[in-house]
């Protein structure tokens, strides 16, 4: 079954839940209104439909390859990737006088979710090659950032993140990378970078990879790496510049997105922002990179969802033997399978958008306040909605490949390639157990928590606003029980602080699902405060709500006692021990 774009859900979360007359009312988003928006989704869904779609399935089967030292993608990808820059899809976000349209970011997430639900290996190139764009505009040298970013904007070359490494994974401060300073103010980079995405591809002619290594007199760990722009073509001549994929990687999904091994052999780079501030230049790239990377699990776990809705309303099997046999849907397992696919992805898809609709108020708002408290809220929903996005995604086409059974465990119906596609998100943009660290050691410990006291505090402002809504009742109730427990076992984590880091670091990964739990709830209740319940969309919204209270956010129960455990019984055998199996 192709993909059908799931536009209404997206105007509905857009329009009604987030309200985007709010964002248009700032003067950067002036020239932008419902009607342009809407219309500038309606055609963003038919490409994705239409173009994008049908290279999903072919870019699984072919995925891409190494030719004689160069990079070959699957048929069509490269005809998609030119009628995707012509339509001027490359710089919806970006701004107009580098050749973009200036719209607003969550605009260019909605666009997003649609692209990477039609064809996730294709989002990755795009992906980079905006979140390069930014980087730039922020740390790069005006001659840089004229040179390179209307290149990016346009599509007309691509970009690359270069950080992980053989002994450089979730370690960054391992990296070897080096680069020795010219007396032209330029570097020799040299070192193997692993696991690149569109290290090399047929699209574009130029690459810009985005590298961090270390100087000469560069400190161990994270303080001594800087960041370099190295061309795959050196800019002045158009020549080959040193920089070679010796490997493409076989995987288990994302197969028409190329890994590669790239290897750099005195490359010529220039240095982006200051000596040894590299990592802190190269978040403005990978937090942009973790926001879409968020919406990719919400976006293949709604494509299943679709799938799965249609197979069990077709699918017949059980029920009386001397009568027909019964929908699959009719079945009480099936139904509990479907309800939790709906209200997770429907939470978590909220969700993006919420951080997504709050990096914009952060970026653009006139008043500092308002946008400080925006950026704080983002801060701390970006790691939640990558980690628990991630997980909704395998989680929910996991769901969908259950409900096909035997059809979809088997390549014919093209749910099993969501599950392994999905699979990726868990992993890269730092891994989802990095993303709970980051969650309790950077956005709740810092600045005695007003990260998390921003984001429980809007809460309650809703919980308060939807106390005499008798639909939202049962909401209410859960959302305040799992609140409560979230504000004890977040005092608890603050209290244990830096001075007892094992038993910190044993609840990492619980804190951040009971973080998204209570998020998802609150998301639940914004949703069925802006629906007509008397119409069949709001009697579903209430009933997923109604259904994500009940029946999920009980599990927070389990997680808040799991996050007091500790380390103790995590480290109760030492390590050679364990490994003895
Ligand atoms: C398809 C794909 C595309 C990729 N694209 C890119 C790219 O374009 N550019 C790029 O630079 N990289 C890319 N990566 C690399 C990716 O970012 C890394 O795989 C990821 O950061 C994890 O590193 P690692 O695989 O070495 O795992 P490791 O760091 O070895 O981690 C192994 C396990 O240990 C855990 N762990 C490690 N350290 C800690 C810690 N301190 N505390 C708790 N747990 C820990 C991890 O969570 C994980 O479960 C890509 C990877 C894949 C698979």
């Amino acid at each position: 079954m192709l993909y059908k774009p799931p536009l209404n859900e997206i105007l509905f979360i857009l329009d009604k839940v987030l309200d985007w007359r709010q964002l248009f009312r700032y003067p950067a988003y002036k020239h932008v209104d419902p009607e342009l928006a809407k219309a500038v989704l309606t055609e963003g869904a038919k490409f994705t439909a239409d173009i994008l779609a049908p290279l999903n399935s072919i870019g699984d089967e072919q995925g891409s390859r190494l030719l004689a030292g160069k990079v070959v993608t699957p048929d069509g990808f490269k005809e998609a990737y030119e009628q995707f820059t012509e339509a001027g899809w490359s710089g919806l976000d970006m701004p107009e006088k580098y050749g973009g349209q200036a719209l607003p970011l969550a605009l260019q997430l909605a666009f997003a979710d649609m692209v990477n639900g039609a064809c996730i290996s294709f989002a990755m190139l795009p992906l980079m090659l905006r979140a390069a764009s930014s980087l730039l505009m922020e740390h790069g040298s005006k001659d840089i950032v004229d040179r390179v970013v209307p290149h990016l904007v346009s599509g007309r070359w691509a970009a690359t993140i270069c950080i992980s490494e053989a002994g450089a994974g979730s370690d960054v401060g391992r990296i070897k990378t080096m680069a020795l300073p010219q007396e032209d103010g330029c570097y020799l980079v040299s070192g193997s970078k692993i696991f690149i995405t569109y290290g090399d591809h047929d699209f574009t002619e130029q690459i810009i990879h985005m590298v961090l290594a270390r100087t000469p007199d560069a400190v161990p760990g994270t303080r001594g790496l800087s960041l370099f722009l190295v061309p795959k073509l050196q800019f002045e001549s158009g020549e080959t510049n040193n920089v070679s994929v010796s490997r493409v990687e076989k995987k288990m999904g994302l197969k028409a997105s190329p890994t590669c091994v790239l290897d750099l052999d005195q490359a010529l780079g220039y240095r982006i922002g200051e000596e040894f501030r590299g990592l802190n230049c190269l978040f403005t790239m990978v937090n942009l990179m973790r926001l879409e990377v968020s919406i990719q699990g919400p976006a293949i776990a709604s494509a299943a969802v679709h799938q799965a809705l249609h197979y069990a309303d077709e699918r017949r099997q059980g029920g009386r033997s001397d009568a027909l046999p019964l929908s699959i849907i009719e079945h009480a397992d099936v139904r509990r399978m479907l309800f939790i696919m709906r209200a997770r992805t429907e939470a978590m898809r909220a969700l993006v958008y919420e951080t997504a609709f709050n990096l914009d108020v952060a970026r653009v708002a006139e008043e500092e306040g308002e946008r400080r408290e925006a950026g704080l809220l983002a801060e701390f929903l970006l790691p939640v909605c990558k980690a628990a996005g991630s997980e909704c995604g395998f989680e929910v086409s996991s769901l969908a490949v259950q409900i096909h059974a035997g059809h979809g465990y088997i390549s014919d119906t093209g749910v099993e390639q969501y599950v392994r596609d999905a699979r990726v998100s868990m992993i890269y943009e730092g891994t989802n157990g990095i993303q709970a660290l980051d969650l309790l050691t950077r956005k709740l410990l810092r600045e005695e928590g007003i990260r998390y006291r921003v984001f429980t505090d809007r809460v309650n402002r809703d919980l308060l606003e939807s106390r005499d809504c008798i639909h939202s009742r049962p909401m209410v109730k859960a959302l305040q029980t799992s609140l409560a427990r979230l504000e004890d076992c977040s005092t608890h984590l603050i209290a244990l602080g830096e001075q007892s880091i094992r038993d910190l670091e044993a609840g990492a990964s619980d804190y951040l699902n009971l973080v998204a739990l209570v998020a998802g709830g609150w998301m639940h209740l914004r949703i069925i405060n802006a629906v007509d319940t008397n119409t069949d969309f709001g009697r579903t919204k209430t009933a997923m709500a109604d259904f994500y209270a009940e029946y999920l956010m009980p599990e927070a129960v389990v997680l808040a006692e799991r996050i007091k455990i500790g380390a103790g019984i995590l480290y109760s055998l030492d390590g050679d021990t364990l490994v003895h199996y």
